[in-house]
């Protein structure tokens, strides 16, 4: 298979209500008079992904932030990667680090979900990232290789699936890794994949996140290995969101 496009994906967490579906409609003209070099993703709320999914967005995919281990059952509240399929969701986030620490979810449980996300033909986005702690006891690559290992399924593929690395001590904080530092630790995610999936190990695109924004994407962006970006505050305003999409008409 060739190599799937760099994909830049918003994350809007527990944000929007009905009157934010202007901003994605929004978007979806602006990426209609640009031709991006990227494909696209919004994780809205899953109260807002069937109203988005009925405007038939040319230009956006819509995803969601999270799904079940199981395909169905007794799990009151609960959404299944089947039932995100059937309304329209081509991806699902999963293991972002404030289900990690939020909802102890780990890496098992993780795998678990990926699987059914991958199984019902969603791509599944996984996330890493160290703790604060880990960075500054240097175990960062330590910890990214065991979760790369244990959190992905076996059957990965470029198509069902893509990593997010994101640092938690990252997210929402203002501060980014240096580039060095990234392109060390999407490196090894890099040589991990490919050790466990061979060609297609070669192909799955490595997202970076944690505090992207217009002002640091070029720089992040074009660092070897980082296949895209996973935004959260940044991705909840059109214009912000489409700022950091446009740093891939700077490349070749
Ligand atoms: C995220 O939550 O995945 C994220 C990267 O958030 P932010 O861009 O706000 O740091």
């Amino acid at each position: 298979m060739i190599k799937p496009k760099p994909l830049v994906a918003g994350n809007w967490k527990m944000n929007g209500l009905r009157a934010s579906l202007n901003e994605i409609i929004k978007l979806n003209d602006f990426l209609g008079r640009s031709a991006p070099k990227c494909d696209v993703l919004i994780c809205p709320p899953v109260t807002l992904i069937s109203s988005i999914v009925q405007l038939n967005l040319e230009h956006v995919f819509i995803g969601s932030q999270d799904c079940h281990t199981n395909t169905n059952g007794a799990h009151t509240g609960d959404i299944s990667a089947e039932m995100l399929r059937d309304i329209g969701c081509s991806h699902i986030i999963i293991g972002h680090s404030e289900r990690r620490v939020g909802h102890g979810e780990d890496n098992e449980i993780v795998n678990k979900k990926a699987t059914q996300a991958q199984t019902v033909g969603t791509t599944a986005i996984i996330c890493v990232g160290e703790t604060i702690h880990e960075y500054e006891a240097k175990k960062t690559l330590e910890v990214i290789v065991s979760q790369i290992n244990s959190s992905i399924p076996s059957h990965a593929t470029a198509e069902n699936t893509i990593i997010a690395y994101e640092p938690i001590w990252a997210i929402g904080s203002g501060k980014v890794p240096t580039v060095g530092s990234v392109k060390e630790v999407h490196a090894v995610i890099r040589k991990v994949l490919v050790e466990r999936f061979g060609n297609d190990g070669d192909k799955i695109n490595i997202l970076y996140g944690g505090s992207v924004n217009a002002s640091n994407a070029h720089t992040l962006m074009s660092v070897v290995n980082v296949n895209g970006a996973l935004v959260g505050g940044a991705s909840l305003k059109a214009d912000d969101f489409f700022n950091i999409i446009s740093v891939y008409d700077q490349f070749d």
